[in-house]
This record gives C-alpha cells, sequence and structure tokens, in this order.
C-alpha cells in the first residue's frame, strides 16, 4: 500500500543547540521494514523543511508515503465548530495556521490557547502554562477549571495513558504539541495539494497519506529495542516505523479502517498485536548505522591510529541478517548466536587403543586375566558386564562394555587360549576417555561472533549440533577511481597505468571472509562516481563499499568531494605511513571506505583500518592483529610522531624488511608475508632488536 513509511516524534519545545537533545524532534524513514537511522531535527523550522523535502523526493521517485506524527490531527467534539465554523478538523487546522506564530526563539501558543479560552468565557478548555509570565485566560492548573467540551477524544479513552489534548505543559502532554503541528500539517496540505490526504478525515486516495500515531502502542517492544546510548525519542520513530513498513497491507488496511472523521483516530489503536508481529518476520532485522558514525571530534589534526581505531570500534555494530545453515556449510561463517553442545564429547566412555579391558588398576608385576567371550568395537554395543577380575577384547573408540574403566595396550599383552597376561604396573583408567572429558553437553562450545574454523566443524559435529545460526555474509563492494586506470590485460596507452588495486582488494576481502563484489572502475568524474556507489547500493546490495584513490583533498580528489557534499564524510587524517588521508563516510547509510590510490598504502589501510570495521559489521567483533615479537634483521630509524608499517616477512628466525618504502612498490607487497609494526614515537631498531611482526595470518589472511 505504501513504498515509504515516515514517523515524527514531535515536540512542543525547540532546540537551538546543535547537539542532539532528547525533547527535539525526531523523524525515521522506513521502507518494507527496513528503518534507515533517525533523523534529529533541532526545531520546528529545521523539521518543517525536512519534512516538505522528504515528502517531494519520496513522490518524484514515485513511492507513496504514509506519514504519521504522534500528536492529536483533531479535538473532542464541538471545539472545532466553535473555533473555526465547521465540525471538518481540517478547517481548524487552517484556523490554528492562521493564529499560531512560532519562530525557534519564542511562540504564541500559549497566548492563543488563553485567547481560545476567553472567547468561550470559561476557565478552559485548554490549561497549564509553560510560561513564567501570566497568560489572561489560561489557568495553570486545573482549579476552577471548567471545560465546555469532552475532556478526552474517543480514541484517549481507549488509548491508556494518552494525555488529553488540552493540558498545555507538563511531561507527556500533547496539547502543545499539537498546537505548533497542526500549522505545519495545514502548510503540508497546501503545498502538496491533490497529492495528500488526511486519515481518518479524507479517502486516501493520493500519494501522501498524513496519519496520527502514538509509539506508547508499542512501548515495550520499543523499550526492548532501544539500542545503548540511544536516545528514546529515536528509538521510539525507528521501532515505529520499521513496525508500519514491516505491516501486512490487509492489516494496514484494517488499522485504515477504523478512526472517527471529528476527532481524529490513533493509527494501530487496537492492532497492537499486528504491529508487534510486524516487527518480528522472523529473521531480525538488525539497527541501522548511523550517519555520523565517522564523524571525527573537532580540532583534532592527525589523529593516532589508535584513537582511529577506538573510533571505528565504538560506532560500528553488526549489520548483516541473521540466517540459519548447516554445519557442512558453516565454514568461514560468523556466528549470531552462541553454540552450546547438544551432547558430551566423547558421549560415553571409550577405549583410546585397540587392546583388552578389564575394571581397576593393576601393581608392578605380572597379571594373568581369563577373557570373557565377545569383543567391543567401534559403533557395536557390547552386552552383558565383564565381571571383576576378568578381561575383554576391546578396539578403538569402542565404547567400554560394563564393568570396564581400564585398558591395556594389545601391543603389551600375550593370549594363550582363553587369557590374557601383562606386567604391571597400569593406571585405573589407563588408555580411556572418560565420557565428556573433552566437552560436557550443555558447556557453551563457541561464542558469538565467532568465524568458524574447519576445527570448529569438527567440534561442532561432535557435540551433536547440525544446524548453527550465523550472520549473512557481509557483501563489499570494490570500485577502483582514476583516469589513469585501465584493466588488466588489456592494452593500456603510455599515460595509462593497470588497476592493480582492484583485484587485490577483492582478494583481501575473499581472504577476510567477505562477499567481495566488483564494482568495477571509474573514471575521476564526480557523476559517474556517484552513479557507480548508487549501482552498488541498488544493484549489487552491498554491505559496504571499498574504493581506492581519489581519497585525498586534491582537484581530482572526488570520493571524498563526493562523499563530503552527501553531508556525511570525514576525511579521517591519520598519523601512520603508508597512508594518505583515509576518507570515511556514508552513502545513503551504507559505509564506504575511501582508501589511497598507493597499492601499498592501500592495502595496509584496508588490513589495519578496513578489515576490523568490516569485522564488526559482519558480526564477528572487534579483531585485534595478533602479532609478536621477534629480533630485527634490519636496521632503521624513525622520528615520532606517526605509525609507521614495514613490508616484512620471517627468515632465518630473524624479521627482514623488503628493500625499499616506496609506497608504489607493489612488488615488495608480493614479497612481503607480513608487516612490521614500529611504534608513533621515535624508534632506532638495530639488528637484533625485538619487533612486532604481524604476519598475514595474524591480519585475517
Ligand atoms: P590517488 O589517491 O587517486 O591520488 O592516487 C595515488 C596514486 O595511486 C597515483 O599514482 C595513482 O595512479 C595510483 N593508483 C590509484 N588507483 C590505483 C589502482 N587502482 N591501481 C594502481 N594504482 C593506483
Ligand atoms: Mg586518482
Amino acid at each position: 500500500m505504501f513504498d515509504t513509511v515516515i514517523v515524527v516524534d514531535w515536540s512542543g519545545g525547540n532546540d537551538r543547540g546543535p547537539t542532539p537533545k532528547a525533547d527535539a524532534i525526531w523523524a525515521c524513514v522506513a521502507r518494507s521494514g527496513t528503518p534507515e537511522a533517525p533523523v534529529y531535527l533541532r526545531n520546528r523550522q529545521v523539521a518543517e523543511a525536512w519534512i516538505g523535502d522528504m515528502l517531494q523526493a519520496e513522490r518524484t521517485a514515485g513511492r507513496r508515503v504514509l506519514a504519521g506524527f504522534d500528536f492529536p490531527f483533531g479535538y473532542p467534539r464541538g471545539f472545532a465548530r466553535a473555533m473555526a465554523g465547521s465540525d471538518d478538523p481540517l478547517a481548524l487546522w487552517d484556523w490554528f495556521a492562521a493564529r499560531i506564530e512560532d519562530a525557534p526563539k519564542a511562540n504564541n501558543r500559549f497566548d492563543v490557547a488563553g485567547a481560545i479560552n476567553r472567547s468561550l468565557g470559561t476557565n478552559g478548555p485548554f490549561w497549564g502554562n509553560g510560561l513564567k509570565r501570566d497568560v489572561d485566560g489560561l489557568p495553570r492548573t486545573k482549579v476552577g477549571y471548567q471545560n465546555p467540551f469532552a475532556e478526552r477524544r474517543r480514541a484517549e479513552k481507549l488509548a491508556k495513558g494518552a494525555f488529553a489534548v488540552w493540558q498545555l505543559s507538563g511531561a507527556g502532554s500533547v496539547g502543545s504539541q499539537a498546537l505548533m503541528g497542526l500549522p505545519v500539517l495545514a502548510r503540508l496540505r497546501q503545498r502538496f495539494a491533490d497529492d495528500l490526504t488526511v486519515w481518518p478525515f479524507q479517502p486516501l486516495d493520493a500519494g501522501i497519506a498524513l496519519v496520527e500515531v502514538w509509539p506508547s502502542l508499542i512501548a515495550p517492544e520499543i523499550a526492548a529495542q532501544t539500542m545503548p546510548d540511544e536516545i528514546k525519542d529515536a528509538a521510539q520513530v525507528r521501532v515505529l516505523a520499521q513496525a508500519l513498513s514491516a505491516l501486512p497491507p490487509a492489516e494496514m488496511e484494517a488499522m485504515l479502517a477504523d478512526g472517527d472523521a471529528q476527532e481524529g483516530w490513533i493509527l494501530g489503536l487496537g492492532h497492537e498485536n499486528a504491529l508487534r508481529a510486524a516487527l518480528t518476520p522472523g529473521d531480525p532485522v538488525p539497527p541501522p548505522l548511523s550517519n555520523d558514525c565517522f564523524a571525527l571530534p573537532p580540532g583534532v589534526a592527525w589523529t593516532p591510529v589508535d584513537e582511529a581505531l577506538a573510533l571505528l570500534q565504538e560506532r560500528l555494530t553488526p549489520v548483516a541478517r541473521v540466517e540459519t545453515c548447516t554445519v557442512q556449510q558453516a565454514l568461514g561463517r560468523v556466528l549470531a548466536a552462541p553454540v552450546t553442545a547438544l551432547r558430551s564429547n566423547p558421549p560415553r566412555p571409550n577405549t583410546a587403543v585397540d587392546g583388552y579391558g578389564f575394571a581397576g588398576g593393576r601393581d608392578a608385576g605380572v597379571h594373568v586375566l581369563p577373557l570373557t567371550d565377545g569383543r567391543a568395537a567401534a559403533g557395536g554395543d557390547f552386552d552383558g558386564t565383564v565381571p571383576a577380575g576378568h578381561a575383554v577384547r576391546v578396539l578403538t573408540g569402542a565404547a567400554l562394555p560394563a564393568g570396564v574403566d581400564t585398558v591395556v595396550l594389545q601391543e603389551d599383552v600375550t593370549v594363550d587360549g582363553g587369557r590374557i597376561a601383562f606386567n604391571g604396573p597400569v593406571k585405573a583408567g589407563a588408555n580411556s576417555r572418560r565420557a565428556g572429558e573433552d566437552v560436557a553437553a550443555g558447556d557453551e562450545i563457541l561464542p558469538q561472533g565467532r568465524r568458524l574454523t574447519p576445527a570448529d566443524l569438527a567440534l561442532l559435529a561432535a557435540v551433536g549440533v547440525g544446524t548453527v545460526q550465523v550472520f549473512a555474509p557481509l557483501r563489499v563492494g570494490v570500485l577502483s577511481t582514476g583516469d589513469e586506470l585501465s584493466e588488466a590485460g588489456s592494452d593500456a596507452g603510455a599515460t595509462q597505468i593497470y588497476d592493480a588495486n582492484r583485484p587485490m582488494l577483492l582478494g583481501l576481502l575473499t581472504r577476510l571472509g567477505h562477499e567481495a563484489v566488483d564494482l568495477g572502475r571509474v573514471a575521476d568524474d564526480r557523476s559517474a562516481l556517484a552513479a557507480a556507489l548508487d549501482g552498488a547500493l541498488d544493484g549489487a546490495g552491498v554491505d559496504a563499499i571499498l574504493t581506492s584513490g581519489g581519497a585525498s583533498a586534491g582537484d581530482e580528489d572526488h570520493v571524498s568531494a563526493l562523499l563530503r557534499d552527501a553531508g556525511a564524510m570525514a576525511l579521517w587524517r591519520i598519523a601512520v605511513k603508508p597512508g594518505r588521508p583515509l576518507a570515511l563516510g556514508m552513502w545513503n547509510g551504507t559505509p564506504v571506505f575511501g582508501l589511497p590510490g598507493n597499492p601499498v598504502a592501500a592495502m595496509v589501510c584496508t588490513l589495519v583500518f578496513a578489515a576490523p570495521a568490516l569485522g564488526l559489521l559482519a558480526g564477528a567483533g572487534w579483531q585485534a592483529p595478533q602479532g609478536f615479537e621477534v629480533p630485527a634483521g634490519f636496521e632503521k630509524s624513525k622520528k615520532p610522531g606517526r605509525r609507521e608499517y614495514l613490508r616484512a616477512r620471517m627468515r632465518g628466525g630473524v624479521v627482514e624488511v623488503f628493500r625499499s618504502e616506496g609506497s608504489g612498490r607493489i612488488s615488495g607487497l608480493s614479497w612481503a608475508e607480513g608487516l612490521v609494526e614500529l611504534p608513533d614515537g621515535a624508534a632506532v631498531v638495530k639488528p637484533g632488536d625485538p619487533v612486532r611482526f604481524i604476519p598475514w595470518g595474524g591480519l585475517g589472511l
């Protein structure tokens, strides 16, 4: 029915400051059950412009929009007629719009309410005054209060905890929000004219439907899904927008069939279960990333590596959906939930060797035991109990028969007719494995976030696990930029170079366990780049993008320029060599890592910054590189101020570095088997000094 849902949490107050406040306006756009990051609108002027632009953009894109606002669209019966001379609530909207003045610093809502009360000659219906000065006709409290109309709308009688529309101040009251919101909606009606209708006063036959919503209908769900540090209003619009946009059309129709053409209605009232169900449609949908997740603290010139990493670690969260797969399909996948053993390993006591089993240990000296008939073999079930003082033939892996807890190796035994002889001592329990000695049923064997190795698959299988919940693989696009680039193997002009970064980055991503998506090359052209990024999101459906080249601040650095224009880019000047500025930004909610063009810098920045960040997005948690101290096989001194990574490899027990540090030297990358990391401060390295070496494996390759 609706392609896009917008939910707005309105505010009667106005926030003038730049930092998000709980009582400003929040809005969230959702499509098909997937919400975007909530948007902070710091006052009504900003909100009115944003909502208008958003509606326009959605209509231009041909999408039908349901826009919900959390304040009453109507008043108890009789009020509209008394004020605007008509029972049509929309006439009251225009009546308010003609009287309410609003500016970021001041508005006249209490004066308008006082004037209404005076015109009716009663000490009400409006009450509550948020101002220091008294307002003629507007009582501050309900002492002596008179209301010529009903105290509550019909909908409010059904909505537990809803406030009456007449109360203008006090925590949670909506009276002021309506007075300040309805004029905005009245102007939207004018702007979109025939393309906008209002529920439940008009038939919803236009491109835009305005509806009244109330997030408290699903308060428990919102509370449960509020993220740590998330502002409550942001969570409210996010979760309600998600629910409304995920609602099956039949449920939406049923909700829209309700209503009161004079007083208005709360969409979804009485349909809370349907809203709730829409929030849990099978696979959980991860919360979106915030648009400012790459913002840097102001005033920082060169950010130290560890600080940059800490910022990434703090702000990125898993974006991948959860799915189920079999153990056979699970290699390299990331666990979305911890796994517990369904049964013990081994499930029963068994023998570790081929030999003879009996009960108890034996001292030094010769022992002769009569043999019991039959044998215990792997997979077989030995019937009966082996009598004390008797032995039985057992084969590796066989469950120990009743009456057996100790095994002697067959090589240590002489068999003669129906008896065996061997030399002690033999310890009780020798050569046998206790049930659950490896893993007990119910033990947590693997944590959430684990990227499954071949050994993990063995462990899962051994403890009876057949399927696991994993994150869908992260789809990461790779795009090269630069007029000078040609495709590998093609005829390149004299001024051209081959695109070396793309195959390298695609390879790195594959090794890191992601789904690498080739987005090709684009020239140094902003619109081509924008089209490529759009295509990556809409067509290829990527979760993140790596670009190389054009990330700096020069004339031809279109990646950084484009992302900056999109309003969500930070140029991270990180104190690292090799590496030029990293352009980190969001393109329509998808993170873009703008890597330097030089292949050495592109690879190092990918491994040091992008790889751990992508790990977080993929649900694998934060993976710090695993290095170790080894003696240097080289000499080097460095100045303080930035961290350095050298192409390196281990030979003969020392670590050697590539002969050149030039960041275009691709041969050195290929030569290397890891990186030497030199600290941020000054360093003088002499042969034999300990330095930190991180092999490719320690970087997740
Ligand atoms: P840029 O970051 O665009 O200024 O590029 C820095 C250097 O890296 C230039 O010498 C580029 O020609 C080179 N470069 C950029 N992209 C690639 C690529 N995909 N493969 C190889 N070299 C590249
Ligand atoms: Mg370039």
